[in-house]
């Protein structure tokens, strides 16, 4: 009897700290290992040398679209792909990279006078949906690791993965966290998207809606909770909630 040929999976990076992929390798648990058992990883960067220009069932991109020289590649990965996830805040929705985009001098903030240097271009960072149709998304930032993991799960079931649209404040009320507001600080669990289980705040740190806002978010209210609770001015608070949205926000 011939061996069922596996799925194949690869990794893409575009602009990011690749921290996404790097949180991936540090799953190392038994449900990582088993997905290994039913899937092919054909390209990795961080993990693998070898490459592909193969077809392949699932592509996973991390990072933002900044470049327009990156356009081709991300069009040969959707020709190429049958599904493609987005994984990770930059390449969801552009992530904290998007800060950029409400600033005309990043270009000589980081290079200096360099900073116009033709093979340095960069423009706005941008969610990988902005170039090619994305099936899929794992927010957060890093992406929460279950979560990838059930996403890729699903479409080797058939199944249709799901993403709360409930806040995270729910999740830390299930596992009976302190409010970080009762512990004098500030915390965005009541807009940002569930799905990551509530570490942040269970490890005695805000959560600063990594993984985004709910649908209709109530922005007003977050400022006032963050001035009124928090003591932050509004400058701040404006700022706070557009570190992971800046897209989302003009
Ligand atoms: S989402 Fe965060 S951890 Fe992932 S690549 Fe972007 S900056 Fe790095
Ligand atoms: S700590 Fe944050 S996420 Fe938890 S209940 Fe308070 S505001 Fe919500
Ligand atoms: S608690 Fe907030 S900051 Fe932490 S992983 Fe979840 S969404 Fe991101």
């Amino acid at each position: 009897m011939t061996e069922k040929r596996k799925p194949t999976v690869a990794f893409f990076d575009f602009a990011c700290c690749e921290g996404c992929q790097i949180e991936f390798t540090n799953y190392g648990d038994e449900a990582t290992l088993e997905l290994l058992k039913h899937v092919e990883v054909v390209e990795f960067r961080e993990a693998m040398t070898e490459t592909t220009t193969e077809r392949i069932d699932i592509a996973l991109v991390e990072g933002s679209f900044t470049r327009k020289a990156d356009r081709r590649r991300l069009q040969d990965i959707r020709r190429r792909a049958r599904i493609v996830v987005a994984y990770g805040a930059c390449a969801a929705t552009g992530g904290i990279n998007a800060l950029k985009n409400h600033q005309d001098d990043y270009h000589e903030a980081v290079y200096g006078e360099h900073g116009r240097d033709a093979h340095l271009e960069s423009g706005p960072a941008l969610p990988i949906s902005a170039v090619i149709k994305v099936d899929y998304e794992a927010k957060g930032c890093p992406m929460s690791k279950y979560e990838l993991l059930d996403i890729i799960s699903c479409l080797l079931h058939g199944a249709e993965p799901t993403v709360p649209s409930y806040p995270v404040c729910v999740e830390c009320k299930r596992r009976e966290t302190i409010c970080r507001y009762d512990e004098g600080d500030h915390c965005m669990g009541m807009v940002a998207r569930a799905g990551c289980g509530a570490p942040c705040p269970a490890d005695g740190i805000p959560c600063e809606a990594c993984r985004g806002f709910v649908d209709e978010p109530n922005l007003r209210s977050l400022e006032r909770v963050l001035m009124e609770r928090a003591g932050f001015s509004q400058k701040r608070a404006v700022g706070k909630a557009r570190m992971f949205t800046a897209n989302l926000r003009g």
